[in-house]
């Protein structure tokens, strides 16, 4: 029957026209659209906080950005009002965006008070529900955006300390991309991360550094603009690397997070992270990120440059899970390099010598009866 057979080629290319175009929403590098986005609020931008960094049992998902009651906070583009949020708690007044054309959503948290259009579409909705807390989805027609227009004012709503817009860029899947990946030149950063520590941990039961099973930390020591070593270390067995960094940038006294850090042994890269786009709900495994013990015992955060089991964050490119096998007799040439996300880098050079350990002594503490 030729309609029957001409609707079932239009099915087979609906279908191949929906599998072309759902694979990009999947792919892992995501699209940033430089110049067609608006950041929220007008230049001199000053960030407060940026992405990735490590917050009590999370990673940071988006930017915090200084503000107060009178700075006005604009649309990043066309859409509608997905959801809406009036709160005492977490993100406080709280405006999601929906964007289909570019598959993404935006957040603006912590407002003081909406635009007057939203705020009356809001105070209707809290009458209606006689409470103060809501938290609405309206439909798509309900309120739509347009890119520029004014959504409300910077605020200090919710668990928020001190007045700042937190604002985030979601795709499709609700992974938290970097905003800041999406909007070139607006913050000055020419300035590499900071390295402070490097530790070293016993991944294998017969792993040694130093001829025992113990953790080794180290204080970066510099060696020129962004260079920085260690000194060499002396391991047998299965070790892994930890970095502890932070970000800086021009005109800027706070610090934050440094979103990439990678290892290359002998030029091959054997680990790295990337906090730049990361599913939202992984962002809670970040106690698996970190070396949490140490973490709990000291306060200062190691990012882990290797994975141990159990650790299911997709924020990883590795070989063998960022473990270095050291052989007796062997020198390895390490490399850690620390990336923020204006493409300075700052590297850690040093030397891991592999020494057998010295033979067991068995000494019997019981006698068998
Ligand atoms: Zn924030």
């Amino acid at each position: 029957m030729p309609f029957a057979s001409s609707r079932f080629i239009q099915l087979v290319f609906i279908c191949y026209l929906l599998v072309i175009h759902t694979i990009p929403l999947f792919a892992q590098t995501p699209q940033y659209f430089k110049d067609k986005y608006q950041f929220p609020i007008s230049t001199p931008v000053y960030l407060t906080g940026n992405m990735g960094e490590i917050r009590p049992n999370h990673f940071h998902a988006g930017l915090d950005v200084l503000g107060d009651s009178r700075t006005p906070v604009y649309a990043t583009y066309d859409g509608y009002i997905g959801r809406i949020k009036a709160s005492t708690y977490g993100y406080g007044n709280v405006i999601y965006i929906t964007h289909p054309t570019t598959n993404h959503i935006t957040v603006y948290a912590h407002l003081s008070r909406f635009s007057s259009t939203i705020g009356q579409y809001v105070r209707k909705k809290q009458y209606e529900a006689t409470s103060f807390e809501v938290d609405l989805y309206p439909q798509p027609q309900e309120v739509p955006i347009k890119k520029g227009q004014l959504l409300g004012y910077v605020g200090n709503t919710g668990a928020s300390f001190g007045a700042h817009l937190h604002y985030e860029i979601r795709n499709g899947n609700e992974a938290a991309l970097n905003p800041l990946l999406f909007f070139e030149n607006l913050v000055q950063d020419r300035l590499a991360p900071i390295i402070q520590n490097i530790g070293i941990v016993p991944l294998s039961p017969e792993a040694r550094l130093s001829g025992k099973y113990q953790e080794q930390r180290y204080q970066a020591r510099k060696q020129g603009n962004n260079h920085y070593t260690i000194p060499t270390i002396q391991a047998y067995g299965a070790i892994g690397f930890e970095l502890r960094t932070y970000d800086i940038a021009n005109q800027a006294s706070n610090t934050y997070a440094t979103t990439k850090a990678l290892i290359k042994v002998d030029g091959k890269t054997l680990f790295q992270y990337d906090i730049n786009n990361y599913p939202m709900d992984e962002a809670y495994a970040m106690n698996a990120h970190i070396n949490y013990p140490f973490y709990k015992k000291t306060r200062l955060s190691y990012q882990k440059l290797y994975s141990t089991d159990g650790n299911y964050l997709d924020i990883y490119q590795h070989k063998n899970q960022g473990k270095l096998r050291v052989k007796a007799g062997q020198l390895y040439d390490i490399l850690i390099e620390a990336h923020d996300v204006h493409g300075n880098v700052s590297t850690v050079a040093f030397k891991v010598k592999g020494v057998a350990p010295p033979k067991a002594q068995f000494v019997p503490d019981y006698s068998p009866s």
